[in-house]
């Protein structure tokens, strides 16, 4: 055989056993790990922002060690922990389990008798949990007995907090998240990819045994093609979305040459690759079903922020190694703050909706008309206004999709399927699905209903479909065109800025998150560890 197969069967084998986790060399290295000491940590204590929020619920290891704190605190903080705790419980309950669960809380927080009572209520809510019944209990518990504890624990709990052990731990952690990342962080493994300005590879977090995705970015090439404010807008919104159903941002260093984002790694193939080559063309309806749920949590993830993503295709959704999605590539994704709209032409031919086409003002509902369009090509394997492979030009395929109407072949679509995918396709916004009411849910459409969203939220819903362990779901390393050199560009002090700037390091919630997900957080937080002799991580 010749080199190139040697070479492309050689890194998927390095990069498949990486995933397979082959662990010795990691477990020396973490037994040399060690959290900063407390007087290390003076500066993140004085200059740390003490937002709840922020510190208590969204940054996981804070999460954690706040609800340790309340739970070895007095019994008033240790009802209002467990209650949080159960109210999870009965919002992820299936059917069978949900009545059980709520008759807990019922009895173990709401009689006044009860040693877990919420004592901390105070007038009208008080009253209103202490007479709750079954009719009205996600009214009063999930919502105003579940605000008001919230609000109880941001005051008193949440300052005593700040002078507990817990908290000093945290700041260790919080120290420690600071380090300096630099490539020596990481192993590399083969490309996975390829896009406009460097590949995207796997790589490995040498501490933590970690997967990820790098995106590599070419300075010099983000340079001659003026790709620096895009890339340090995708940079931006990355790091502030935190979805199930979106790829997260974990860290963004540099190199001498790149810039890099390392992301969630999705090694099961984008379903552009599912739907037109494996087999029968088109994907099974409870496929289709399941991954346009995903995939709508994911672009309401983005429009509660104010972001419109653009770019929604199936080329862009990419599967993990259990099957599930999540949609990747921000780079075309645009921050719309108040009641701002555009009329940008930006998107891919074939998906983009009557209003970009027409060069009207438009904010979210471009993001729904693509959704129709994926989800038609899911089913069909072909797009709405355009055929598989068709030879057509742009301007054909958009005077198509304004002026003629959608065509559904009885062979692949049901009734259920037309009737959602034509709500999407409506060619005037405040006729279509997700636009016809300020911020309206599509996942409340009957076509969703077999779909439990919170469950599907929290990672509970088996996928229907699962990669093979075995399969890189990619082109051959071979397969992928290379860059060619690029001569003449040389950097200024303001290109250095720009570079500083885009490398931040660790992100908080995915960082903390790896730490908890590795064993790292609890093998470091136990009081009886023994460290080995420092001297082994490169730092
Ligand atoms: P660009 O914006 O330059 O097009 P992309 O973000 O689309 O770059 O990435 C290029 C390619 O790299 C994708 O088409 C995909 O094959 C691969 N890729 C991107 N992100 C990931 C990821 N998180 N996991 C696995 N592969 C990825
Ligand atoms: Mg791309
Ligand atoms: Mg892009």
């Amino acid at each position: 055989c010749d080199m190139g197969v040697l070479d492309n069967l050689v890194a998927n084998t390095a990069y498949l056993k990486a995933q397979g986790g082959d662990d010795r060399e990691l477990k020396k290295r973490r037994r040399s790990l060690s959290l900063p000491k407390p007087e290390e940590c003076m500066i993140t204590r004085a200059t740390l922002e003490k937002d709840f929020q922020l510190l208590c619920e969204r940054q996981p290891i804070g999460k954690k060690l706040f609800r340790q704190f309340l739970l070895e605190s007095n019994p008033q903080y240790v009802a209002a922990a467990e209650f949080l705790d159960e109210l999870v419980d009965w919002d992820l309950a299936e059917v069978a389990g949900k009545d059980k669960a709520r008759m807990n809380i019922i009895n173990k927080f709401c009689k006044a008798h009860s040693k877990s009572f919420l004592s901390y209520l105070v007038g009208e809510v008080a009253d209103k949990c202490k007479a709750v019944t079954d009719k009205d209990f996600e009214d009063v518990m999930n919502g105003k007995v579940k605000d008001a504890t919230q609000e109880y624990l941001k005051g008193k709990p949440f300052s005593e907090y700040q002078n507990s052990h817990h908290f000093d731990k945290f700041l260790q952690w919080k120290e420690f998240e600071k380090q300096k990342i630099t490539e020596k962080y990481f192993y590399e493994f083969r490309t996975l990819g390829k896009g406009g300005f460097g590949e995207v590879c796997a790589v490995q977090v040498k501490n933590t045994g970690q997967m990820y995705a790098c995106k590599k970015l070419c300075k010099k090439r983000l340079k001659e093609k003026d790709g620096d404010s895009m890339a340090l807008l995708e940079k931006q919104i990355l790091e502030k979305v935190n979805s199930r159903f979106l790829v997260n941002l974990s860290y963004a260093y540099q190199t001498k040459t790149h810039l890099c984002l390392v992301m969630t790694l999705m090694n099961g193939g984008d379903l552009r690759y599912h739907i037109y080559n494996t087999g029968e063309k088109g994907l099974e309806m409870n496929r289709v079903v399941y991954y346009a749920a995903q995939v709508t949590t994911g672009i309401l993830h983005l429009h509660a922020m104010d972001i419109a993503y653009r770019d929604m295709k199936p080329e862009n959704v990419l599967l993990d190694s259990f099957g599930q999605c999540r949609l990747s590539d921000l780079g075309l994704a645009v921050e719309l703050p108040g009641e701002k709209a555009i009329n940008q032409k930006a998107g891919t031919s074939g998906y983009m909706a009557p209003e970009i086409l027409k060069k009207e003002p438009y904010r979210m509902s471009v993001d729904w008309w693509a959704l129709g369009c994926s989800i038609y090509e899911m089913v069909a394997a072909r797009l709405p206004f355009k055929d598989y492979k068709e030879k057509v030009q742009k301007e054909e395929v958009a005077r198509r999709t304004l002026e003629d109407e959608c065509k559904y072949d009885p062979k692949y679509f049901d009734e259920g399927t037309k009737t959602i995918i034509a709500l999407f396709l409506k060619k005037k916004i405040s006729a279509r699905l997700g636009c016809r009411t300020k911020n309206e849910d599509p996942r409340k459409h009957e076509w969703f209903k077999c779909i439990n969203f919170p469950r599907l939220e929290a990672g509970l819903i088996e996928p229907p479909w699962v990669p093979k362990p075995n399969v890189v779901y990619a082109k051959d390393t071979g397969d992928m065109r290379d860059f060619s050199e690029i001569k003449g560009v040389v950097f200024d002090q303001k290109d250095e800025m720009f570079f500083k700037e885009f490398s931040t390091g660790a992100v908080p919630t995915a960082w903390q998150q790896e730490m908890i997900d590795s064993g790292l957080f609890d093998e470091l937080s136990d009081p009886n560890r023994k460290e080995s002799a420092p001297g082994l991580n490169d730092k």
